[in-house]
């Protein structure tokens, strides 16, 4: 299917690898220009010139904390126009409630609510003045099923989620949808790496605590990035224009509901 958005406009954040990457790739394919960005200078120039080399679309590369005012500032001068968005960052640590601090708390809401509202802010404007935009804040599924553990992300991303629900019906009129993503367990090294920590607790190995974590889920398996990305390009696409204000959870159906 031609998703309709080829030679627009991409900022995808914290892309080097993982779901960020996933969705630059989608859209990549999709022929749409790039910029990534990421905090290590060698994997986010590593993944753009494996990008452009295989999909062959512009893809500028910014090594930057997204989660700062200057890394903001450089990831938009390079971007220039933006006719898609994607918000994403590494989330906050583990922990229990009683320990954190009002400055854990600080850098939790600047990190998953804040620069997101601050690069939507710098980018809704120009979309809507072009009747077309794509914004897509990828949050957790821990923002429909919280985990108690996961509290600064459970807080700071239902911040942001309850923001955009307001606004994405007043910028939709003029062409730009707003939606969160909401990853479940997908295989990444964020996963992994959680994945060693609960082995080292339990004292199993790595691939026994690999294997029963997979099985908890109702798909016996992890998601993987390129199933995450291009399920986001699909939302970017032309086609996806009334779907807009939406929480899309994808986590092989391990949240219980019937709607
Ligand atoms: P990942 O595989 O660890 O990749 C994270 C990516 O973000 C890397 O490219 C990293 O590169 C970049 N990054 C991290 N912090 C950044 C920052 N401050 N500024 C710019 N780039 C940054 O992680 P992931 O699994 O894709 O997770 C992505 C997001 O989804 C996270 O917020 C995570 O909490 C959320 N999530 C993931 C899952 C899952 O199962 N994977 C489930 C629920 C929610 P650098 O380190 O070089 O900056």
């Amino acid at each position: 299917m031609d998703l309709g958005i080829r030679d627009k406009n991409a900022l995808v954040c914290a892309a080097s690898k993982g779901l960020g990457r996933g969705c630059a790739e989608a859209l990549a394919e999709a022929g749409v220009n790039l910029t990534i960005c990421a905090r290590t200078e060698k994997d986010i120039v590593d993944t753009a010139n494996e990008i452009r080399s295989k999909y062959k679309v512009r893809v500028e590369s910014v090594a930057c904390d997204i989660t700062t005012s200057e890394g903001r500032e450089a990831a938009l001068k390079t971007s220039g126009p933006v006719d898609i968005l994607i918000n994403n960052a590494g989330g906050p640590p583990p922990g229990q409630f009683r320990d954190w601090t009002r400055d854990d708390w600080i850098k939790a809401v600047d990190a998953n609510m804040l620069t997101a509202i601050e690069l939507i802010k710098s980018t809704v404007d120009e979309m809507i003045s072009r009747k077309f935009g794509r914004i897509i804040n990828i949050t957790s599924a821990a923002v429909k099923s919280p985990i108690s553990i996961l509290g600064l992300s459970n807080g700071a991303r239902m911040g942001l989620t309850g923001f955009c629900a307001g606004i994405a019906r007043d910028t939709v009129r003029d062409g730009v949808t707003i939606n969160g993503l909401l990853p479940g367990p997908f295989e990444t090294d964020r996963l992994l790496g959680n994945l060693k920590v609960r082995a080292d607790a339990a004292g199993v190995s790595e691939e026994e605590m690999y294997k029963t974590a997979a099985e908890e889920n109702p798909a016996g398996r992890f998601g993987n990035s390129e199933e995450f990305g291009k399920t986001c390009a699909f939302l970017c696409s032309a086609h996806a224009g009334f779907i807009n204000g939406q929480n899309i959870l994808m986590d092989g159906g391990a949240f219980r509901s019937s709607l």
